[in-house]
């Protein structure tokens, strides 16, 4: 059965995406940490991130570099803070939080639930930065 994230690539469940490539795909997660939560995930549905093949690995971490620089001109924050859990979804995905201090990767804290309004804009702003 595919993953919820592979549905999302096939246009099977809805997403607020911020960039995309022929390999790779970044939306806002659906109960972020922080404003500008980010997910970054490889179009090939592998469930453990260890297990890509190393071009694959590090192609996805130079798209999330171009997505947390979009990111970072949009929300607020010291920086972009990137974690690999995988535990909920099995389907690698890279998460691209806006921080301020280390707390604020704290995966244990309640998630918000920003309305699907919210989503949409904040993920239009993003995008007009992607890659630029
Ligand atoms: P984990 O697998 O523990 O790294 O967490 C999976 C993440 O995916 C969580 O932060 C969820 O909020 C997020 N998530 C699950 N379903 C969706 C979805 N349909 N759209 C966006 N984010 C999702």
């Amino acid at each position: 059965m595919p993953s919820i994230f592979t549905k999302i690539i096939q246009g099977e469940i809805p997403a607020h995406k911020i960039a995309e490539t022929e390999d790779f795909l970044a939306f806002l997660d659906i109960n972020p940490l922080a404003k500008g939560h980010t997910l970054a995930i490889p179009k090939k549905e592998i469930d453990y991130i260890f297990d890509m093949e190393d071009d694959q690995l590090a192609g996805l971490m130079a798209f999330a570099k171009q997505v947390a620089k979009a990111i970072e001109k949009v929300v607020p924050c010291e920086r972009i803070g990137i974690s690999v859990i995988g535990l909920e979804v099995p389907h690698t995905h890279v998460h691209l939080i806006p921080i301020n201090d280390i707390g604020d990767m704290n995966f244990s804290k309640p998630k918000l639930s920003p309305s699907m309004e919210e989503l949409a804009e904040l993920a239009g702003a993003i995008r007009k930065h992607y890659a630029k």
